[in-house]
């Protein structure tokens, strides 16, 4: 098991201003969560590293960003408005709803423990329902997007065309997604409006098995790149009952979170499934013209598909360790740097005005370059042990000597060594540690 336990982490997001409940003065909403300060950037960071992989770093994947709001035909064509359920039970004796498939005995209530008291499991539609324009009736019916992917399958050709691309290529896009879970919960694990980052690979249908096998691996050393601990993470292949409508070969990324293994991400086969399912519902040719065989066919896709706020979550916890130093607890979030919400903290040893004023100057000129926490409240040792418990790789000490000798102490987040830095240096001796 990690470390940490799930109360320990969300205790933690919430104190530290990293993810707070949404609508939290009116009760909270327990199903939506806001990104505070230090979560928006850890957020930012992590999507910031995906695209950074995904797209800038490739010469063959290219991004997009799609309307949340498309038209209904879109979920008709891809099978959502049909398929996109999950088996939901009530509980005749205290009402609790839950789905079925979660459950870890589907005859015993979790809530109130009574066995045999389930209604018959009927198919609940996930997906958000609304209206466009002023009249509510079926004709205006609209959903909010449970997955990104399709509005890269109905641009495929508008993209294809503009960008001039030929098989192999990919389409990146991170946006925001909304399933009406059954059962939201464990923190920001699975919550009803939610992040995802997804890529859909378009191959010739000769080629997918071998793609398949390229990402699972790609996608793999992408966590552990960043940190995670390769312990904490496992493939896990979907057996033929459990794959998706559209899926020909699934395999999860799981992470050991405090509860055990669960989904990161998915990687899918989604077959020639959707451009053909949008092809027949919109009678718009979208078959890749393949100009050395001189036929038209439908790619294959293969799609890894992440959460960006569930991978967000694992990445705090898996940063998370405690050690003692000189008798005390120290909480410090051994994150990746690329990942850390603030890269250096400036802390100048006291309020004096003399210290003040060169921290403020150091600051600016390093926020030029990085995000960066000036921090005057408090003792130096509280200060620190903030940063730690935020993640920050470096801390600068602005002290008496500092004025004299024009130099600060730079003080490493993990091993909490310290070194002398003259302030003119101080720019590339950071730009080093943290390339
Ligand atoms: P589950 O079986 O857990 O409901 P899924 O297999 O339906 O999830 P996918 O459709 O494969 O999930 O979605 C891809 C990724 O999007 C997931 O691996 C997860 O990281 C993220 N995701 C899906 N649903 C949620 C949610 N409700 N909250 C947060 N992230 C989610």
């Amino acid at each position: 098991m990690t470390q940490v336990s799930l109360e320990t982490i969300s205790n933690l997001a919430k104190k530290r201003g990293f993810v707070f409940q949404s609508s939290e003065i009116y009760g909270g909403l327990r199903s939506a969560y806001d990104y505070g300060p230090l979560g928006v950037e850890l957020l930012r960071n992590v999507k910031d590293q995906w695209w950074r992989a995904m797209v800038q770093e490739r010469d063959d994947i290219v991004g997009l960003d799609s309307a949340i709001l498309q038209a209904r035909e879109v979920w008709r064509a891809s099978g959502h408005e049909e398929v996109f359920t999950d088996p939901l039970v009530e509980c005749r004796n205290c009402n609790a709803r839950h789905r079925l498939d979660k459950l870890d005995d589907p005859d015993v209530c979790p809530n109130c423990g009574m066995r045999g008291t389930f209604t018959e499991a009927r198919n609940f539609n996930l997906m958000f329902r609304t209206h466009m324009g002023p009249v509510e009736d079926d004709e205006n019916l609209v959903y909010l997007r449970p997955e990104t992917a399709q509005g890269i399958f109905i641009n495929f050709e508008n993209i294809r065309r503009t960008n001039r691309l030929k098989l192999p290529f990919g389409v990146a896009q991170i946006g925001k997604s909304f399933r009406n879970e059954i059962t939201p919960g464990q923190f920001v694990f699975r919550t009803r409006e939610f992040e995802q980052m997804e890529m859909e690979y378009f191959c010739r249908p000769g080629e997918a098995e071998a793609w398949f096998e390229y990402w699972v691996e790609q996608r793999m050393s992408w966590y552990t790149g960043l940190g995670i601990d390769p312990a904490h993470l496992r493939l896990r292949h979907h057996g033929e009952e459990e794959l998706s409508h559209y899926s020909a070969m699934t395999a999860d990324v799981d992470y050991l979170f405090p509860w055990g293994w669960d989904e990161l991400e998915g990687i899918a086969n989604r077959t020639d499934f959707d451009l053909r399912q949008h092809q027949e519902h919109s009678g718009e040719d979208l078959r890749y013209y393949d100009p050395d065989t001189e036929e038209r066919i439908f790619p294959y896709v293969i799609e890894p598909a992440a959460g960006a706020t569930r991978t967000t979550f694992a990445f705090l916890i898996d940063a998370y360790h405690t050690e003692t130093v000189h008798d005390e607890t120290r909480v410090v979030l051994r994150l990746d740097h690329r990942l850390a919400p603030y890269k250096v903290a400036v802390l100048p040893l006291s309020k004096k005005e003399e210290l003040i004023e060169p921290a403020q100057r150091i600051a600016a000129e390093l926020r030029r370059r990085w995000m960066v926490e000036l921090d005057t409240t408090q003792s130096i040792g509280r200060r620190y042990r903030r940063q730690d418990e935020i993640g920050t790789p470096y801390a600068v000490t602005v002290d008496f000597e500092s004025l004299d000798d024009h130099a600060v102490t730079v003080r490493d987040r993990d091993t909490m060594s310290q070194d002398r830095v003259s302030m003119d240096r101080l720019v590339e001796h950071l730009e080093k540690k943290l390339a």
